[in-house]
């Protein structure tokens, strides 16, 4: 059986508690080899910091590490000193996205979506970086059609990507019919899923709002179901997103890209379960 490639996103500790957390995390995760890891950054920022010194302390490791890169709020001055220090550090590999600005907070800056981050990071340092950038099976909450959604996610592949992550979804159908329509339109590049385990209901409910997820209704009343029974819900989630995940794998996706939320056991359980 071919293995799976699998990768894995983190967000940048705020407390060195939280740092020491997340060292635990990368070392239960480990095993099972992934083929690199990514680290969120704050619109606007707000985590420069943290998402450099987390890539740092990973690429030490030896394990492969992606920042995540997000435009807006920014401007091309300090998105070029961001992309020199990664360079500098040796990483090769980013997640280039717009981003979300926190409400009420700054200009948009100079680059208005991910499809000008793209063509200015190939512009300004030709092929260094490897980019990924983000899909949306269930198209984008901010889109204005998904006919359109589609046509601007194809114009920022073809600014340059070498690869997707999808937002995560419980809709394998959602995310097939998404490939589809992008390969009609000439996009060739890999689009690998993002999967969320499933681990706390309220928390799902108002994150898959946040970000236009669609968590389906039997899932949904299932989970509310079982009320503070937190061993009932992880169970649950665990079949719920392993049946989803081995759809994928029947279909011969390019890889699974899990977000961790900094905890090892769910995306771990799930992998297990996998054989991965
Ligand atoms: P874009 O591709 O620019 O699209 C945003 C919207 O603009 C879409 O509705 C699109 O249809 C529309 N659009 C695009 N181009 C045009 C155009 N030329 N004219 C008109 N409309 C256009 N957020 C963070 O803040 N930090 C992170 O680390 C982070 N990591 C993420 C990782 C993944 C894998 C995913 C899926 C999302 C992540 N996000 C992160 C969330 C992301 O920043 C938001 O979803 C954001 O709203 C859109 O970013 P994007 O790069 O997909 O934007």
């Amino acid at each position: 059986m071919k293995p799976i490639e699998l990768s894995f996103e983190f967000f940048p500790p705020k407390t060195a508690e939280g740092v020491d957390k997340l060292r635990a995390t990368r070392a239960q995760l480990a095993p099972l080899k992934p083929k690199f890891v990514s680290v969120t950054f704050g619109a606007g920022g707000s985590t420069q910091q943290g998402t450099l010194d987390t890539v740092v302390d990973i690429a030490r490791e030896g394990i492969e590490a992606a920042p995540h890169v997000s435009c807006i709020g920014s401007s091309k001055d300090s998105l070029r000193a961001i992309l020199n220090e990664y360079r500098a550090h040796g990483i090769r590999h980013i997640v280039a996205l717009r981003g979300d600005l926190p409400s009420g907070m700054g200009e948009v800056g100079e680059l208005r979506y991910a499809s000008e981050l793209v063509s200015f990071i190939r512009a300004e340092f030709g092929d260094w970086f490897w980019i990924e950038v983000a899909g949306y099976p269930e198209y984008h909450p901010q889109s204005r059609s998904p006919r359109h959604d589609m046509d601007n996610f194809v114009r920022k592949v073809k600014a340059g990507a070498n690869s997707v992550i999808t937002q995560y979804f419980f809709n394998a159908d959602a995310y097939f019919r998404f490939v589809d329509d992008a390969q009609k339109l000439g996009v060739d590049v890999p689009v690998v899923p993002g999967i969320m385990p499933i681990t706390n209901y309220s928390q799902l409910m108002r994150f898959s709002e946040m970000c236009g997820a669609e968590v389906p209704r039997w899932v949904a009343r299932r989970l509310e179901s079982f009320g503070d029974d937190r061993e009932s819900i992880r169970a649950f989630g665990l079949d719920v997103v392993t049946d989803l995940c081995e759809r994928l794998l029947d279909a011969n996706v390019p890889g699974l890209h899990f977000y961790t939320l900094n905890g090892a056991a769910a995306t771990k359980a799930i992998c297990e379960r996998l054989h991965a």
